[in-house]
């Protein structure tokens, strides 16, 4: 065996090692695992990786503190040394190893890509380790007398370090629509700072800093992913942080019970100009948040969480909270909704209880408490239900989607004295829950910003039934179709309609759109472009609900509307006292003067008949002709009335 030369100890870095460094990454770990245990933390997927890299940091620290003692004594523990030295290393590199797993969660990295990576960081964690060990036995390895002479050898540890490095670099860099730049160039930069770092003490021949250089990573991971700001002011933390804490608990079966508490007239956050109501808020959780945590989530909602496990007088306990907040709403009068809820097996997906709270707001009037019940969330579950069907329903983009049902209202032509013209309207038939009527989806469409396929898929129902009725000889005029304000914005909106009609192969004539009025500025020329642009074709164009709500009559009058429709509260109105009814007829005769044909809306009896005919009514529609029918069933009402009308 070939002996390798002992070089005088004072010359290697072995010599020039402080235990500063080591103490100093002991010191900051409990600086940390105070911060963890004191503040709310994310404790996502990647954390429990970021809790075994703490612990193995510390144990390395510690190893090499001892390891530097023994390599003082005379004799040396020649023995001890080599196994304290070598499992030192055994922690870095795995350190390194969890740093590049970690970093696989972060992008999550998933399938044979996954599997690749992994095998690979597996592969040179044991390759690196099997060499490190053997270099004891072997003349390329690391070798020391009791005399304290020592030969350094090859340093795998320089090889494992460099690998793992640009492994996390490129792990980052290649799947980078993963992950955002800050977070990105911020790891990438600590990283590239500790490769630093060890070449700095390497040319000075030191290694008080080989460990530290591994807590760096730590506290930018802790920094970037795991880091939860407070509102200073309340406490709360933010949304991602609730639905990470309700989704732990419906894995680990923790009963919780959460307060919500919506503050309705708040600008931004809780950011009163009232000092010393932000002074009592913050009273009043400060009082409430013992044993429970606070979370800020989207529009201006405050949730407190507490365990109903630990507080065995829940109910107790939600009593007080009502009786705090109660004073403070006595003294303060900012209006509000509050939720409260019980965890259930139910809810647990994604984000959940954020919606199902702002679902019960909707359900739940100003300035009062409401415990969600089972019904409740039967009613929220059949809402998911309902959108996650939209999401398919515009999702396939099938035209003739069965889920989809074109019903429509015949309209009464009161000169004419025929039905010729009808709207259609629009149900679902679901599976498992059946019939679904408007008032259950279209807000929901519209909010999620599902509706244009659905609208596209009556249009072409529509237009079939349209072509059927045309092939029969009956006579029709057109059909309306509703259309919601949002998709005018859609750029294909025009497109999308012309190209429906067209491959129905109907004249364009026998299609008419009929939209709500909208407050929005930026709306306005916009809409009046597109209805240029479809009225080019000869799609006549409806003003639905006039009279509901916000009414500018300058912006109607711009534009080209043919049919103004009264909305179903003005023929009531108009029938309940003589201002009302000459107000109606006002409005009414100046749209007649001025080209516009009035519709009546929901027109149920005798009398709300007589009375429209009297306003300039050119057509009724409503219950009193029919209610809304399937509509290869609307063939009855032409039919009837093109034998009369010839
Ligand atoms: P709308 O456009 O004002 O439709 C008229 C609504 O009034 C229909 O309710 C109709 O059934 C109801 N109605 C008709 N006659 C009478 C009556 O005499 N008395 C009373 N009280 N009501 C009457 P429906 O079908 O439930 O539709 C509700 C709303 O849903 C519609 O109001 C419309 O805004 C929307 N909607 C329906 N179908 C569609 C569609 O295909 N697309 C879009 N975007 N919205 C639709
Ligand atoms: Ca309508
Ligand atoms: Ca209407």
């Amino acid at each position: 065996m070939i002996q390798p030369t002992l070089y005088s100890a004072a010359t290697t870095s072995y010599r020039n090692f402080s235990p500063v460094g080591d103490i100093l990454v002991l010191a900051v770990s409990i600086v940390l695992i105070i911060l963890l245990a004191v503040s709310f933390v994310k404790k996502d997927k990647g954390f429990r990786l970021f809790r075994a890299m703490l612990s193995i940091v510390d144990i390395a620290a510690m190893l090499n503190i001892i390891m530097h003692q023994l390599i003082d004594l005379r004799p040396v523990p020649v023995g001890a040394v080599y196994v304290l030295r070598f499992l030192y290393h055994l922690e870095l590199f795995s350190l390194m190893f969890l740093f590049a797993c970690y970093i696989m969660e972060f992008i999550s990295l998933a399938g044979k890509q996954k599997r690749f990576y992994m095998f690979l960081g597996n592969i040179v964690l044991v390759l690196v380790t099997v060499f490190d060990g053997l270099g004891y036995f072997l003349p390329y390895g690391f070798r020391m007398t009791t005399s304290g002479q020592i030969h350094e050898g090859t340093n795998f540890f320089v090889v494992a370090y460099v690998f793992y490095v640009l492994l996390i670099i490129w792990l980052l860099h290649r799947f980078r629509e993963r992950s955002i730049p800050p977070i990105r160039w911020g790891i990438t930069m600590t990283f590239v700072f500790c490769v630093v770092l060890q070449g700095v003490q390497g040319m000075f021949r030191q290694m008080s800093f080989t460990t530290i250089a591994f807590m760096f990573p730590i506290i930018a991971f802790m920094f970037l992913l795991h880091s939860n700001p407070y509102n200073q002011e309340t406490g709360a933390v933010n949304e991602g942080s609730f639905n990470n804490t309700m989704r732990d608990a419906y894995s680990r079966k923790r009963h919780l019970v959460l307060m919500s508490m919506h503050l309705l007239d708040a600008t931004t956050e809780i950011n009163f100009a009232d000092e010393e109501m932000r002074f009592e808020l913050f009273r009043f959780f400060v009082k409430t948040l013992r044993k429970a945590s606070l979370f800020e989530v989207s529009g201006n909602r405050l949730i407190i969480v507490f365990d109903e496990a630990n507080n065995d007088k829940a109910d107790e306990r939600v009593e007080a909270l009502k009786k705090a907040f109660d004073a403070l709403y006595d003294r303060f009068k900012k209006d509000f909704k509050s939720v409260f809820l019980r965890t259930d097996d139910r809810l647990g997906k994604n984000n959940d209880y954020v919606e199902m709270i702002e679902f019960m707001e909707g359900r739940t009037g100003v300035n009062n408490y409401a415990w969600v019940t089972e019904k409740d969330i039967d009613d929220f579950e059949r809402k998911q239900f309902i959108v996650s069907q939209l999401r398919d329903i515009a999702e396939k983009m099938d035209l003739d989607d069965e889920r989809v049902l074109a019903f429509c209202q015949p309209v009464y032509n009161v000169e004419r004295r025929v039905y010729d013209t009808a709207e259609a309207l629009m149900r679902l038939k679901l599976p498992e829950i059946g019939m679904v009527f408007p008032d259950q989806f279209i807000p929901v469409a519209e909010q999620y910003d599902l509706i244009h396929p659905l609208s596209l898929i009556i249009l072409n129902k529509t237009c079939k039934a349209v072509k059927g009725f045309m092939e029969s000889n009956l006579a029709l005029r057109r059909i309306s179709v509703n259309f919601s304000m949002q998709e005018v914005h859609d750029i294909n909106f025009c497109e999308d309609i012309i190209g429906v009609i067209y491959v129905n192969e109907i004249p364009y004539d026998k299609i008419a759109i009929e939209l709500t009025e909208s407050r929005n500025d930026e709306d306005f020329e916009l809409v009046k472009e597109k209805i240029a642009d479809l009225k080019e074709f000869g799609i006549k164009f409806y003003l639905d609900d006039f009279g509901t709500g916000y009414s500018n009559m300058e912006r109607i009058m711009e534009l080209p509307f043919d049919i103004i429709k009264f909305d179903r509260s003005l023929v009531i109105g108009a029938g309940r006292n003589k201002d009302s009814e000459y107000m109606v007829n006002t409005f009414a005769d100046m749209f007649d003067k001025l080209d516009y044909r009035v519709l009546f809306e929901g027109v149920e009896d005798e009398s709300d008949e007589r009375r429209c005919i009297r306003m300039y009514a050119k057509y009724l529609q409503g219950y009193k002709y029919s209610r809304p029918i399937p509509i290869e069933e609307l063939r009855g009402f032409l039919g009837k009335e093109y034998d009369e009308a010839v």
